[in-house]
């Protein structure tokens, strides 16, 4: 088994390759709840939903999140309501949320509801949420805290992030199950998510980052850095305004103890030392994921990192 850290659209696209390089029942994902809201009453998880409408086949391919071919007619009778809808819901993607707030408000946990949704969409993957305890993303900034999705989609990111807080992770505990995975794993890949938002929740669950830690197999993580900026979002201006190094390096070092193999993009080649000080083996290839062909390659690459590096 292969265990991912996964965020939202950046990890899915990779994860699509992933599934098509390996057997996808191979593969346990373990998904971002910090971005979780409640909207309208419902629970709403994007950074899940955003790898299972992927790996079903069914997501927007212009914006990554989303239902392709999706209509909005319910938002926009929520709207003449009176209720605000810069939250893009659309209608197909509303039964998703009606359908896990329903199963939640009858008593089920997260993990079972997400496990649920996913292979009513025909995904064979395991797609774990981080913990069924509330975590939620809170973003500094000079305007004042804001939780994730006001800060993300409704201000788009505008504003400088000047501190980060996973409120509730300290109490949280691991989905069941989810440090077994680990320990059992084959190998553990960080796919190209922001490593503050996507993957910081993660790591803030108590025991995730230990069991990441004590790994008995090889871990690799693809930098969202390249050329010392994101291929999209705010990742490179947050790690700017956090202090932190803007550059595959500076995703390096948050991920030192964690990562055995790093893969970087070629135009990166100069940070080589800089990243085997750090601990880690550098692996460097085209790695914009601009179509299928370019997905499986990455994970082609990362597979073969987890396979040799066990090999040594
Ligand atoms: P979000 O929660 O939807 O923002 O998604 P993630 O955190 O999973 O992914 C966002 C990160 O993915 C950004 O920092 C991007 O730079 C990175 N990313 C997106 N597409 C690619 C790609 O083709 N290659 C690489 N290396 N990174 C990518």
């Amino acid at each position: 088994m292969l265990v991912a850290l996964a965020g939202g659209v950046g990890a899915a696209r990779f994860l699509d390759g992933l599934t098509k390089v390996v057997k996808p029942e191979e593969v346990y994902i373990v998904g971002n709840t910090g971005d979780d809201t409640e909207i309208y009453g419902l629970h709403i998880s994007p950074d899940l939903d955003t790898v299972i409408y992927t790996l079903a086949g069914l997501a927007n391919p212009v914006h990554g999140w989303g239902i392709q071919n999706d209509t909005f007619e319910g938002l926009k009778a929520l709207g003449a309501l009176g209720q605000e809808t810069w939250f893009q819901l659309g209608d197909r993607d509303l039964a998703t949320h009606i359908f896990r707030t329903n199963c939640l408000l009858k008593g089920e946990t997260l993990s079972a509801t997400t496990a649920t949704i996913a292979r009513n969409l025909g995904v064979q993957s395991t797609v774990m949420p981080m913990s069924n305890d509330r975590v939620r993303t809170i973003v500094r900034t000079p305007a004042g805290k804001l939780d994730f999705q006001t800060y993300f989609v409704r201000r788009q990111a505008k504003d400088e992030v000047v501190g980060i807080k996973f409120q509730g992770a300290a109490k949280s505990r691991p989905a069941p199950g989810l440090l077994r995975a680990i320990r059992n794993a084959e190998g553990i890949i960080f796919c190209p998510s922001n490593p503050i938002i996507s993957v910081g929740p993660i790591l803030a669950v108590p025991g995730i980052r230990t069991a990441i830690e004590r790994r008995k197999c090889p871990s690799v993580a693809i930098s969202p850095i390249i050329g010392g900026r994101a291929v999209k979002g705010p990742a490179a201006n947050m790690m700017e305004t956090l202090g932190m190094e803007v550059s595959a390096l500076g995703v390096a070092k948050i991920y030192q103890g964690l990562v055995d193999v790093f893969i970087l993009d070629e135009t990166d080649k100069d940070l080589a030392p800089a990243i085997q000080k750090l601990g880690m083996q550098p692996v460097f290839m085209d790695t914009i994921m601009r179509g299928p062909a370019e997905k499986k390659a990455l994970a082609r690459k990362a597979v073969q990192a987890v396979r040799k590096y066990r090999a040594l």
